[in-house]
């Protein structure tokens, strides 16, 4: 008796223990404290302070090495490295002694980042806006069981707002975020403005020609209308953030991208001026800008190694919408037969997703509309409610079952196995010599 007392005993603590073990694995938490600071002579720089000391924090995005090129250590004890397994970039000392802190000095101007945001855009009245998610650093390594929390703080001249969406103050902000994607923040001279009966919060950079600048604020509410009738209400008020850089080496283009409710349109060239006069300059703006309203109604439901899924859902909403606005028809069958040069010649990972992902989302959309008439809207409606409802890890498989439940098996099946086979011809073309 008294010996089976003391095995329960044994038991109970060994799973008090577990518990509290389990408990700590999900709570552990630590936390990075990431102050950005713009001087008034315009210098930038960013410094980190960790709550322990580490011998290396390892970026958490790594679209490319440019942060090697373009921040300069305030020590010069500390260096940006590669890791030469993971090719991720890191902060550690030349000497590999720990630290707990470090500091950079940054260049604030545009450059574009091959699938992923840009880390600058500035804003032609002195403006900037950034995004958070390019300084988030993990303390030691990204694969520590440990949670981070950040800490921001922006710090700027007394003449800048600082402002996030719904949050703004003058000179300094200071905010909290997980290790998650990220938030676009803007420190410039423009204030907040008055709720707009459209309901977006805009920071539109002077500098873009009075009929661009006219024609996204006079886009803005029937866009709006369009996507509300067809798929589920943004949860808050989104935030339209565009702006224009000048560059002098001849490149010249635009990027938009969403982040949580905002949505960041960038043009960039050697003038605004010169551009507007090309063909189809409007056309090409609203597609732009449509393609950047679906992402928004999207709701973050982007999945990279299925990155047709929602980029080439957002590209056929755009076409869909400028059909509904009755835009040239020219432009619109240009569009779809560029799309099917590229689907079927095309080397390019990033440029099919796109271009095939288009012809898919037509083939989706005609068949879902046999029975539904807002066809591919239909399927995303569903797929955004559900997954808002219940995350799932497998969200890919949902949209083909939603698919499935909408169109029928046989052609669901068909479409995968056309989609599986595009990209394995694309996998063997880039093993070939
Ligand atoms: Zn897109």
């Amino acid at each position: 008796m008294h010996k089976k007392l003391v095995l329960l005993g044994l038991l109970a603590c060994a799973i008090g223990i577990w518990f509290a073990a389990a408990w700590l694995k999900e709570n552990a938490s630590t936390e990075v404290q990431i102050r950005m600071t713009k001087t008034t002579q315009d210098e930038w720089f960013v410094s980190y302070i960790f709550a322990d000391s580490v011998t290396q924090a390892t970026f958490v995005r790594n679209p490319d090495h440019s942060r090697i090129e373009r921040w300069q250590p305030i020590d010069n004890d500390y260096y940006i490295g590669v890791d030469a397994e993971s090719g991720h970039e890191f902060i550690a000392r030349i000497d590999g002694r720990a630290f707990n802190s470090v500091a950079f000095q940054l260049e604030p101007t545009y450059v574009t980042l091959r699938k992923d945001y840009a880390p600058f855009s500035p804003f032609s009245d002195g403006g900037v806006s950034w995004y958070s998610g390019r300084f988030k650093v993990c303390p030691q390594s990204c694969s520590s069981a440990l949670r981070f929390d950040y800490a921001f703080t922006m710090e700027a001249p007394l003449s800048d707002f600082v402002r996030l969406p719904e949050h703004s103050e003058r000179g300094q902000l200071v905010w909290r975020e997980s290790a998650s994607d990220g938030q676009v923040i803007y420190v410039g001279p423009q204030q907040p403005g008055p709720a707009v009966e459209h309901g977006f919060e805009t920071i539109i950079d002077p500098i873009l020609p009075v009929s661009l600048k006219r024609r996204l604020l006079s886009d803005v509410p029937p866009l709006t209308q369009y996507f509300n009738q067809r798929m589920p209400h943004l949860a808050e008020r989104p935030m339209l953030l565009a702006s224009f850089s000048s560059t002098d080496n001849g490149r010249y283009g635009y990027q938009g991208g969403v982040i949580g409710n905002q949505m960041v349109l960038h043009w960039y060239g050697h003038s605004m001026a010169e551009r507007i006069t090309a063909p189809y300059f409007v056309e090409d703006t609203i597609w732009f800008v449509a393609h950047e309203f679906a992402h928004l109604y999207q709701a973050g439901q982007f999945s990279n190694d299925s990155a047709w899924i929602h980029e080439g859902a957002a590209e056929y909403m755009a076409l869909e919408y400028l059909r509904s606005i009755g835009a040239n028809s020219v432009y619109l069958n240009h569009r779809m037969k560029k799309a099917s040069e590229q689907c079927l010649a095309s080397n390019d990972k990033f440029e099919l997703h796109y271009a095939c992902g288009l012809l898919w989302a037509a083939e989706i959309d005609q068949q879902i509309k046999r029975e539904y008439p807002h066809g591919l809207f239909f399927l995303w409606y569903m797929y955004v409610q559900a997954l808002d409802e219940q995350p799932r890890s497998d969200p890919v498989d949902l949209y083909f079952e939603l698919m499935a439940q909408l169109t029928n098996q046989e052609f669901t099946q068909q479409l995968q196995g056309q989609i599986a086979q595009r990209f394995a011809r694309l996998e063997s073309q880039q093993v070939a010599p």
